[in-house]
């Protein structure tokens, strides 16, 4: 990131000189640097002399290049506080900010409170959260150049009016001229000026002699890359039902009483979620303001964005696939104040709107919400405080929320959480009903020997029944890959990465066994690479085995699979959708990513494979992600006239969770999973923070986790059983890419207390070389 800045820039080769100026007046800039600098280590802020000539210009929120070190080697900082230079400490000899980098702020005060905030929380260094906060193409000006430009002095108009001798040199061309660029909004360039004028470049240059016109280098944006899609046409006036009505109503208030208040709208698969969403942010645009709406990146379809961009004149879409320089046009774009909505991903919770009026998060529960790098932040909580910072309402949506969002709703405010308000949405529009769901055990249809494949007789009957109905059908199996073990039955292993503790799985298309964690690869093997045995045995069923398998079993149904390997490339999944849309596609069949957001009124069947994927991972979530699943995807069917049916394969019928989706009945999971969580200390009753540490060295990995664990037991708040501390254990995933994992847990009712003796222990901790570690606030990932 920096290269490109010093070679389009570079600092003139001596720092100013040390220079006492007007005492008065002095400022002091408070910077802070990216971790690259700094090696993430470093949580403060450094404190700089801002020098006279740009006492005027700086700003909080600008980057600064700054000398840092014993060696004063130039660095980018961001400039996040500037204070009066206390009377108290003149004798201080502060390093001098060398120059700014940004003409405009790049954050708001707002904004940098906000920042503050996550670094706080998430125990992380300022300039990091500064770093996710500001996307690399902004931070670069990606798709900008330098260009000079023509402008004209303020203080030139008055003696262009006045009747001075001045302005009887100016021919009625020239005055022409001077208009034309002062009528402009921005600067213009010469040719552009000439262009605006119908001139030649001749009487512009006698303008600049004279001094009428000036010229500075700024910034600006090449043209040409893309803009926000125009807006499609608006349908007609939708209707609400009751309950949208009832629910609307209650946002509305507080919009309209500029009321920052969290609302977590549970409406069920079908209910016109999305409806509420657009009316509450009408009612924000009519007033001139502007709003947020998160969706994950896998329900970032044209579908969904096409709601939003038939219903608003300006809607900016964030999703990963930008380049930098079309994110850092969209980031001017909305910056500008132009744009009415953002939609698009979690890092668009940053989105820099300045009339924000109300953020959305749609599907709230989902685990993509939660950066799975420094800074771990989760954007639901970021969006809070967001909200908080605002003023303004936050809505939640989910059909299944999590049970953090749920038990910080209603009467039941567990822990330390912050409480919202509980919107209920529990009917389909249009009086559709929710599809009916049979559950196939599949112990019993081993034991019969029913079915050599995966498809067991009463779902192949109901895939039967629905093509002939001219149904469509969506099959979600959670597993990509043809076998999902390499199993030698001598030694009695699975055939596992050799850098990763993860099994390999089959994939037959390439002949190979692939490590899902790493990448890692090899040819299929033949025999064990372990006791060479020969009798090698591919088991478990992944999407790639079960395509062929609905095939052969019907021939004549046209069938689309889709997962990460069917799916490479920019636009496949709007290609597979429309072909799915269109009915070109009657069978559907894939991973999570097909269980989510689609709203196809003709599918008439869906089929859970195998209900279990998820459900005895090592992670006390997962009957919560069990649950989440099969209720979504079940969600899928039953959206037009029709109706729907659901089919639920599971080797746990009993479990609740399969029990409570298969009812639709989000209240009776959370009324058995609660109690569940509280008894034993889980979150949502609690909070936590996981440590883990790596290093390619085992027993040192081992060594410093205990360190860290002795170090954090010792500390003076576990005295006072401020919190419980689980490890060091090695990690469910015990070795990845070469790095052996150990990870402690920390749980507490208090978080603050929780989270400052964990910042206080890992700031005085010394850290060999060979050893990386991180500290997750709220994980979501317990692998
Ligand atoms: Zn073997
Ligand atoms: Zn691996």
């Amino acid at each position: 990131m920096q290269p490109k800045l010093f070679s389009e820039e570079p600092p003139p080769p001596q720092l100013p000189p040390w220079e006492i100026d007007d005492l008065k007046n002095r400022k002091i800039a408070k910077v802070v640097f990216p971790a690259a600098v700094t090696g993430g280590r470093m949580p403060t802020a450094l404190d700089y002399l801002v020098p006279n000539h740009l006492v005027a210009q700086i700003e909080t929120g600008v980057r600064v290049l700054v000398p840092l070190g014993k060696g004063n080697r130039p660095q980018i900082g961001y400039c996040i506080d500037i204070q009066p230079w206390g009377i108290a400490q003149p004798n201080v000899k502060l390093k001098p900010v060398h120059s700014l980098l940004d003409e405009r702020r790049l954050l708001d005060d707002k904004m940098i409170e906000l920042t503050r905030w996550i670094a706080h929380y998430y125990l992380c260094p300022i300039g990091q959260v500064l770093e996710a906060i500001l996307p690399a193409g902004v931070r670069s000006h990606a798709g900008t150049r330098l260009t000079t430009v023509l402008y004209v002095a303020d203080n030139e108009d008055g003696r262009r009016q006045t009747a001075d001798g001045s302005r009887k040199i100016l021919t009625p061309k020239q005055l022409h001229i001077l208009d034309t660029l002062q009528k402009s909004p921005e600067p213009l360039t010469m040719q552009e000026l000439q262009r605006a004028a119908k001139c030649s470049a001749a009487p512009i240059n006698t303008l600049k002699q004279l001094g009428f016109v000036h010229t500075k280098t700024m910034r600006r944006q090449r043209a040409g890359d893309c803009v926000p899609g125009p807006a499609t046409q608006s349908p007609a006036p939708y209707q609400l039902n009751a309950d949208q009505r009832r629910v609307l109503s209650e946002i509305v208030d507080a919009i309209q009483q500029r009321r920052h208040e969290t609302f977590l709208l549970h409406g069920v698969t079908g209910s016109g979620k999305t409806e509420v969403y657009i009316q509450a942010i009408q009612e924000v645009v009519k007033r001139k303001k502007q709003a947020i709406v998160l969706v994950p990146e896998i329900s970032l379809t044209p579908q969904t964005v096409g709601r939003f961009q038939s219903r608003f004149a300006s809607v900016a879409v964030l999703h990963s696939h930008l380049t930098d320089a079309e994110r850092h046009r969209q980031w001017s774009n909305i910056a500008s104040g132009d744009v009415q909505v953002v939609v698009g991903a979690r890092s668009a919770i940053f989105a820099p709107l300045p009339r924000l009026g109300l953020i959305v998060i749609d599907e709230e529960h989902e685990n993509s919400f939660k950066q799975n790098s420094t800074p771990r932040y989760h954007a639901r909580e970021v969006a809070r405080k967001r909200a908080e910072i605002e003023g303004i309402p936050l809505i939640l949506g989910s059909a299944t929320p999590s049970l953090e969002a749920w038990a910080s709703s209603g009467d039941t405010v567990a822990g330390s959480l912050p409480p919202s308000v509980l919107l209920s949405m529990p009917h389909r529009v249009k009086n559709l009903q929710l599809p009916s769901v049979e559950i196939v055990d599949l112990r019993e249809e081993v034991r019969l020997r029913t079915t050599r494949g995966a498809i067991h007789r009463q779902l192949h009957q109901a895939i039967h029944e629905t093509l002939l109905a001219k149904g469509q059908i969506i099959l979600l199996l959670n597993h990509r890959g043809f076998s999902t073990q390499i199993h030698c039955p001598a030694c009695g292993e699975a055939i596992k990465c050799p850098h990763c503790d993860v099994s390999l799985t089959h994939h037959k298309a390439e002949e190979i066994a692939l490590c899902h964690h790493c990448e890692y690869q090899m040819p299929a093997p033949r025999e064990c690479p372990k006791c060479r045995f020969v009798g090698i045995r591919y088991i478990g069923f992944g999407t790639q085995k079960l395509e062929p398998e609905i095939k052969s079993r019907f021939p004549n149904a046209t069938v689309l699979r889709m997962d990460t390997d069917s799916m490479q490339g920019h636009g496949a999944h709007e290609r597979a959708f429309s072909q799915f849309r269109s009915g070109e596609v009657q069978i559907l069949l894939g991973t999570q990513m097909i269980a989510k957001g689609l709203d196809f009124p003709n599918v008439m069947l869906v089929g859970v494979i195998n209900a279990d994927t998820a459900l005895h991972l090592p992670d006390f979530r997962a009957a919560e992600r069990t649950f989440h699943l099969i209720t979504q995807v079940a969600g899928r069917t039953g959206r037009g006239e029709r109706g729907g049916r659901v089919i639920v394969q599971t080797f746990c019928p009993d479990h609740a969770a399969i029990l409570a989706a298969a009812k639709h009945d989000y209240n009776q999971f959370v009324q058995q999973e609660l109690p569940m969580r509280k008894s034993l200390g889980y979150p949502p009753y609690c909070r936590m923070i996981r440590i883990v540490v790596r290093s390619e060295n085992e027993a040192k990995a081992r060594e410093f986790a205990e360190l860290f664990a002795e170090r954090l037991a010792a500390a003076p708040c576990a005295a006072q059983g401020a919190f419980t501390l689980l490890g060091p254990a090695p990690a469910p995933i015990a070795k990845s890419r070469d790095y052996y994992r150990f990870h402690i847990q920390l749980r507490s009712e208090q978080g603050d207390a929780l989270r400052e003796c964990v910042r206080s222990v890992s700031l005085a901790l010394k850290t060999p070389p060979e050893i990386q570690w991180i500290v997750d606030v709220d994980p979501v990932d317990m692998l």
